[in-house]
């Protein structure tokens, strides 16, 4: 699988953002979470300056599928890998 352009990255002075399309499940966390920040009708979806560095990672921490991830470039708390995973199945989910 050609993953070149999977992972598109979205970025401003205080966060760098991730997402990788393959594993998004449009579960919709991020835009009911941070629709300034996360709306599918826009191009490019995610503009990470319309909210706080904080505000956009307790979102992407809430991310089913791990398709959004981030790095701070601010200095703030970096993401926090789950230990151990989990799998929590969804009503209607895979
Ligand atoms: S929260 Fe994750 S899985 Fe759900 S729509 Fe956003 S990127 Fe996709």
């Amino acid at each position: 699988m050609d993953t070149s352009d999977a992972i598109r990255h979205y970025a401003d002075d205080a966060i760098d953002i991730t997402y990788d399309a393959h594993r998004c499940i449009h579960a919709a966390e991020c835009i009911r979470g941070l629709p300034a920040v996360f709306d599918s009708g826009r191009r490019p979806w995610i503009t990470p300056p319309a909210a706080s560095a904080d505000e956009i990672a307790k979102v992407i921490a809430k991310c089913p599928s791990g398709a959004l991830h981030f790095r701070r470039r601010d200095g703030g708390p970096e993401e926090i890998p789950q230990d151990p995973t989990t799998i929590e199945p969804a009503p209607g989910g895979p």
